[in-house]
């Protein structure tokens, strides 16, 4: 049967290149949440709907289609056949991800497309994002939850931007993961039967090494 791996945590734990690492090297497709949210939050943009009502956003919650390739070498993501994998790593998208994934209709569409992905993986999928392991796939065959100090995830998140001022990446991270943490509907949390891992003081290599041996275990 088809192997299910949920990775849950904050941004700057390395759970992106983990994932992709892990299913590559298993042979399972790969799903990244985050890129989801981060495209309908692009299309709210883009469509001029104002962040600042949820209800604006829930009445178009529906309208955008969201396709996510789940190739872990490639992976890929369109909204109405364009392809905004740039455009959604931008700053006027990440400032505004966490107001649209609050709003309960954006995420049960969310929550249905992701379950429709992972119900249609051959080998088995490793998915990645913040309420997997408690809400979208509870009953996954592994449940990770990555942590790492605030510094660490700032330093790796600058690093990423390229030259971006550590200051204020970290309060931007930290303002973020406040806010996932405490929306109603579905926040970043850990599930009770996820195995915790500190990334802190591990190498990309050794998170992943890690990952990969709980999989096989
Ligand atoms: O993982 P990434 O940093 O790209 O996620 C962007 C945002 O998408 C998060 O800050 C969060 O607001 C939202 N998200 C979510 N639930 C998930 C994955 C991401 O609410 N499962």
């Amino acid at each position: 049967t088809p192997v299910i791996v949920a990775i849950d945590g904050p941004s700057g734990t390395g759970k992106s290149s983990t994932s992709k690492a892990v299913a590559a090297q298993l042979g399972l497709s790969y799903l990244d949440t985050g890129a989801q949210y981060r495209a309908i939050t692009w299309w709210m943009v883009t469509n001029s709907i104002d962040i600042a009502d949820p209800s604006a956003i829930a009445a178009v919650a529906g309208k955008p289609e969201i396709v996510s390739g789940t190739d872990p070498s490639g992976p890929t993501i369109t909204v109405d056949g364009v392809d905004v994998a740039g455009p959604i790593r931008e700053q006027d998208v990440t400032s505004r991800v966490s107001a649209v994934s609050a709003v309960p209709e954006v995420r049960s569409r969310i929550t249905e497309l992701q379950r429709t992905i992972a119900g249609s993986a051959v080998t088995g999928i490793v998915v990645e994002g913040r309420d997997i392991g408690t809400t979208v796939l509870p009953d996954a065959d592994l449940k990770i939850f990555l942590t790492a100090s605030p510094e660490a995830r700032a330093a790796r998140r600058s690093g990423e931007l390229k030259g971006a001022d550590l200051h204020t990446t970290r309060e931007a991270l930290i303002k973020r993961d406040a806010a996932d943490s405490s929306r109603k509907t579905s926040p970043l949390a850990k599930a009770d039967d996820a195995v915790e891992v500190d990334t802190t003081d591990l190498t990309l290599k050794q998170v992943i090494e890690c990952v990969v041996t709980l999989v096989e275990e």
